[in-house]
């Protein structure tokens, strides 16, 4: 078996956290700009420097893990502040030719998927600059959970590699969905039952095997999708496609990345696809209820 998982040449956009705007920001976000900035680059670094170490020495075999194992994960990602933690095999039609920020460039066997929720607050601000301050935080919050849960789980004995939410090696919604933690909206986020499309999400790749068998709710988002088109018809760069083209890979272009980055660095991170969705104003409940 090839213990290691490479891509297959997905390509990825570069994202370059100096092209965001935040000279002209006024006021409380100039100051939290000020402060979470450096926090995201810190974070990317140590992310970088323990993958560095991790793939001096490459182990052999795929290590097996109990059920405590697994228990003690979720234990330690809640404690963490993590909201989301779900886990599927590494797929690598889903990996990156290049991850522009962390430089990763393989991965093991098997991934826990873990996501963090926005300010409900601050993403109602959106395109205003909370809203992308709040991105910008989250980046910052579940890039140091990340990386504290992956030293804690070296800790244990096992091998695993850290993936920080701004960027990354792999994608991270397809991963999502994989690891039964929502689906996918027409703007191309996850949809989760709990927040909507509300959360930042990153990975953990482990070189562990069985994974847990974590019961899921499942979430039906494309009958919803089909008859709304809010996030079509509000994208202030007119960057969602109405129809999403599907490739021979198994991966779905739903945006026009170029529209949508442009806009996105101007704004310090936009975020209206999140705000307008009903899946974050009114919740999946409400949404659930008022199909009936
Ligand atoms: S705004 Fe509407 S169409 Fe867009 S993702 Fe949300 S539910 Fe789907
Ligand atoms: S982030 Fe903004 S520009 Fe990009 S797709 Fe969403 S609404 Fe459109």
């Amino acid at each position: 078996m090839m213990l290691l998982k490479k891509s297959k040449g997905l390509k990825s956009r570069l994202i370059e956290l100096t092209k965001f705007d935040i000279k002209d920001i006024e006021g409380p976000s100039s100051e939290d700009a000020k402060r979470i900035i450096p926090k995201v680059f810190k974070t990317v670094r140590k992310a970088i420097s323990t993958y560095k170490k991790e793939i001096k020495d490459i182990p052999e075999s795929v290590q097996s893990a109990p059920q405590e194992f697994w228990d003690d994960v979720i234990v330690q990602a809640k404690k963490l502040g993590i909201d989301l933690v779900g886990f599927a095999p590494i797929d690598e039609e889903f990996m990156f030719e290049n991850d522009y920020v962390g430089g990763i460039e393989v991965l093991y066997e098997n991934a826990i998927v873990l996501g963090m929720e926005m300010d409900y607050k601050a993403i109602d601000t959106a395109p205003e600059p909370p809203a992308g301050i709040e991105s910008l935080n989250i980046y910052a919050e579940l890039g140091e959970a990340t990386n504290k849960l992956t030293d804690f789980i070296r800790s244990k004995g096992y091998r695993a590699i850290g993936c920080h939410p701004l960027g990354g090696p792999i994608l991270y919604p397809a991963m999502a969905v994989k690891a039964k933690l929502g689906e996918i909206g027409k703007q191309g986020l996850l949809i989760t039952k709990k927040f909507g499309p509300r959360q930042r999400l990153s990975l953990i790749a482990i070189n562990a095997t069985p994974l847990p068998e974590v019961a899921q709710k499942t979430v039906d988002i494309e009958q919803y999708c089909k008859k709304c088109k809010r996030c079509v018809n509000m994208c202030p760069a007119n960057a969602i496609y109405d129809e999403p083209i599907y490739k021979d890979n198994g991966t779905v272009t739903r945006i026009d990345g170029e529209k949508c980055i442009k806009y996105f660095y101007e704004t310090t991170g936009c975020s209206v696809c999140i705000k307008e969705c009903p899946f974050h104003k009114i919740g999946y409940k409400a949404m659930y209820y008022s199909r009936l």
